[in-house]
Parts: structure tokens; sequence; C-alpha cells
């Protein structure tokens, strides 16, 4: 499977920019349009592609969506979003994890990963070094190099579940470090990092002037242990930002609305950089929003139940294909399989090849380790049904068996 399509040479001709080519096009969106390709000529694909929760959002987040249509709440907010929506994105983080945010360290994006982008823009420098721990989720690596920055790559072991301590990252300090990336639990591997060990590397950042970016998308999805966030380390809080997401916790990744916390003076930035592109996140989702922070909570709880039976059902699955490896996942909704066994058999090189022939020939999609920074693993969300679960795992098996 290929992830980039424009090669340098055509660009060139095109006269792009040089930072265009520097970054190549999200391995998950290029699996969910390659999956889309196939369906629309009528096959039938099991999806453990993109990552997205297959539950609907709640009715009550739906219901105000509509409400404010309704209501004509349809026109520009303030940039950061509205204070209602800050507040209650504050405040929601302040009650579940004792954080003691206010409305101005908290500005609202059009997702997720375009709260990371801004962040980003704004913190990392030509030549700054940025530490990623390995695997890391897919935008990380390009969006830091879209701003300029080097990736240096924190290698993590798989034989303890890809966890990430705080002497690991220790070790990657140098002079020119200005960022430090910790996503826990981790998208692909479902590692969680312990509250020590965050703690730790907020401490160590602290003392050196480094910033931590602290991806939390998956803060609801911890299976091992409390939910811990960074934001509950307050006397630190001015060296750290914390990147959070409505899509995975209430099953809203359609409605974009992500958002960041951080001092006050990053936020004013990020808010500048965002009113000269895209100004604020859509108001009617922002009214969705208000509703899904300060409504009722059982949703998360109930689907977060739901993906633990998911988690257990689909790696017990792959375990049981001959040749295939697998760490158990502690959060997120992803399992990140070996796959290394079959490297080299029926002409498959790389797990790209594996992943591209799984689609094509067994109308299965996943996502291969190298958008990710592995070589021997493919991603499967099991954000789906158990019913589709089986039926993609028997596809598996048998493609597996083939070889
Ligand atoms: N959580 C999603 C995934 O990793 C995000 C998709 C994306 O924006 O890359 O599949």
């Amino acid at each position: 499977m290929t992830t980039a399509s424009i090669t340098t040479e055509k660009t060139e001709a095109l006269r792009l920019t040089e930072r265009i080519n520097r970054i190549e096009p999200s391995a998950t969106m290029a699996v969910v349009a390659e999956a889309d390709k196939l369906r629309s000529q009528g096959i039938d694909v099991v999806d453990f592609g993109a990552g997205e929760p297959h539950f609907a959002t709640p009715q009550h987040i739906k219901d105000a969506a509509i409400a404010a249509i309704q209501g004509n709440f349809t026109k520009y907010t303030a940039v950061a979003g509205t204070a209602e929506l800050r507040d209650a994105i504050a405040h929601r983080h302040n009650v579940d994890f004792d954080s003691d945010y206010r409305r101005e360290e908290v500005i609202a994006s059009t997702g997720g990963k375009h709260a990371l982008f801004n962040a980003i823009q704004v913190l990392v420098d030509h030549g700054d070094e940025v530490i990623l721990p390995v695997p890391y989720w897919v935008s990380f690596k390009d969006i830091v190099r879209y701003a300029g920055g080097n990736c240096v790559l924190l290698e993590s072991d798989e034989s303890q579940g890809f966890r990430v301590t705080a002497e690991m990252v220790a070790q990657l300090i140098t002079p020119r470090t200005k960022v430090i990336i910790l996503n826990s639990p981790s998208n692909p591997s479902g590692a969680v990092m312990s509250a020590e060990d965050m703690t730790e590397v907020i401490r160590l950042a602290h003392q050196r002037g480094i910033w931590v970016l602290s991806d939390e998308c998956y803060v609801y999805l911890n299976y091992a242990g409390k939910n811990f966030s960074v934001g509950a380390l307050r006397e630190y809080k001015e060296r750290f930002v914390v990147l959070g997401s409505l899509s995975k916790t209430y099953a809203m990744t359609g409605w974009r609305l992500g958002y960041a916390m951080a001092p006050s003076a990053v936020v004013s930035a990020m808010a500048k950089l965002q009113s000269q592109s895209t100004s604020n996140p859509t108001s009617i989702v922002q009214k969705a929003a208000v509703a899904a922070l300060k409504g009722p909570q059982e949703c998360v709880e109930h689907m977060r139940r739901e993906y633990i039976e998911l988690r257990n059902h689909v790696v017990a699955g792959l375990r049981a294909i001959p040749g295939v490896r697998c760490t158990l996942p502690e959060g997120a909704f992803y399992a990140y399989p070996n796959i290394s066994s079959f490297l080299g058999r029926g002409g498959l090189k790389s797990a790209s090849d594996v992943a591209g022939r799984l689609l094509r020939e067994a109308h299965v999609a996943t996502v291969p380790g190298e958008g990710f920074g592995t070589s021997e693993h493919i991603r499967v969300s099991y954000a789906t049904s158990k019913a589709e679960l089986d039926r993609g795992l028997e596809r598996m098996r048998k493609f597996f068996a083939a070889l």
C-alpha cells in the first residue's frame, strides 16, 4: 500500500513548497480512502482500519446540535470557542483529573489533530528536537517535520508491552530538545505509562525548560488502572500542554472537536494561528460538545466496558492465528500484532505488503506498521462489533494460512 502518491518530481514541476514535500499523507486516512474505494466497487470490506468508535453519538448530544441549528446558533463564535465551551472543557477535566484549568488556558479546535497541529506550530522551530516514542501515532512525525523540527525516536520494547518509562525519555534529552511527546494510552500500541513515569517526565522537563505535549485522546479508555492526566501535576503546568478530543470519549469522530489546555500565553498563540486558518470550530458542534461534557457521563463508562470485552476477544483471536504474536494493549482500542513471521513468505516484504494484500485479497482493512514507525506490525482497530471482529479474524486466519 502506498501512502505517498505525489512524487517529489511531480511537485517540483508544480513548484509546490519544500515544506509540503517534507510530509506524507496520513497513513490512517490513506486506508480510509482505499477501503472506501473497494466498498464503492461493491466489495464487502471488514474495516479494522481507521480508529473510530462503532457506537452512535449519544442522543442527548445529537439533540443539542439540532437545537443549536433550530435556535440559529449558526454564526461565527470566538476563535478559541465560546466561553461556555471553554468553561465546560476545563470543568470536566478539573473534576475528572484533579486539574485546575481556567477558561484562558483552554482552546477548542476542529478535532484533536488540529489542536496538536497548532500546538506544534507554536512550540517547535527549525532544528528543534522533539522526543517521540515509537510506535507513534501517524501524524506526530509529519506535523513536527512540517514545523521544521527533528524527531528523536524513542524505541520501546515490545516484550515490555511497548511501555515508555521516564528513564528511557531522560536518555534522549539533549540541549536541543524542545518538546517531549507523550501519548498514553498509546495509539497504536495501547501501552499505558504509569502515573509515576509520567510525573517524572514532567518533572524532568520542567527542570530543563522543555515542553511536554501529552496527547490524552484515549485517557478515558484506560483498562490498566486509574485514569491519569498530567493536568493533575498543577505545580508544573507552565511546561506542559494537554491535548484532548471528544472523538473517542463520546463517539464523535466526524464532528471534529478537539482541545488543548496550556498556559494562557500558549493558548493565545494557538488562537492567533487559528484566527488565520479555520477560525472557530463549528458553532453547532460547540453546542453539542457542551452537552457531551456537562451531560450524563454513563455513556463513557458503558463504552469503556465494551471495549475491554472487545479487546480480550480480538487479542485471543489474533493469538490463535499461527505465526501472529500480540501484546495485550492496556488502553485505547487498537491491537498491534507482530506479523514478522510472514515476512519473506509469499512475496511479502514489509508490513505495508501484508496490509495491502490483506485489504485487496482478504478484504480486511488494517493500517501497516510503517506509518507508526515499526516495520513488523499491522494495526487492528477493534472498535467494532464482536461479529465483525470474528468475520475479519476468520479472513485473516485463512489469508495467513495460505502463505
Ligand atoms: N484515531 C484515528 C486513527 O488513528 C485518527 C485518524 C487520523 O486522524 O489519523 O485511526
